[in-house]
């Protein structure tokens, strides 16, 4: 095992997280290896500091206390910018509508092309290679 993977398990093993067989093969190199074995120690050490500092209790008051400090000028400037993102939404939405109405109007009037061609070429153009009407055709 090199030492980047076993570096890797160790937290691992630490969360309980390790398989059964790669807890021994770690350990095995642990055994071995002076560094990982340090880096080991010290992540057990972390582990167990992090594991013993329990969930603190806040006062059910805080989360309004803190809310009802927040400053109102905060709130009224985002609401403003909220408005204004809403008005470039609306600007982006009627353009695209618009530029959509155009190509759309752009491409009926070039459809006349088409009628041109043959059926099979046409075919041919809309599907290409891969297209699933020649597989069914065989
Ligand atoms: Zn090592």
């Amino acid at each position: 095992m090199r030492c980047k993977t076993a570096e890797r398990y160790i937290s691992l093993k630490l969360d309980n997280e390790l398989s059964t067989k790669l807890v021994s093969k770690l350990d095995e190199h642990l055994k071995k290896c002076s560094s990982c074995n340090e880096i080991y120690r010290q992540t057990a050490l972390l582990h167990e500091n992090l594991t013993a500092i329990q969930d603190v209790e806040y006062p059910a008051w805080l989360h309004h206390r803190i809310m009802n400090n927040l400053p109102i000028k905060t709130r009224r400037q985002s609401s403003w910018r909220l408005s204004l993102s809403y008005a470039a939404f609306s600007l982006l939405l009627f353009f695209s509508i618009f530029a959509g109405v155009g190509l759309g109007q752009k491409a009926y009037a070039d459809s006349s092309d088409y009628a041109q061609i043959e059926e099979e070429e046409y075919l041919q153009l809309s599907f290409g290679d891969n297209s699933i009407w020649e597989v069914y055709d065989e």
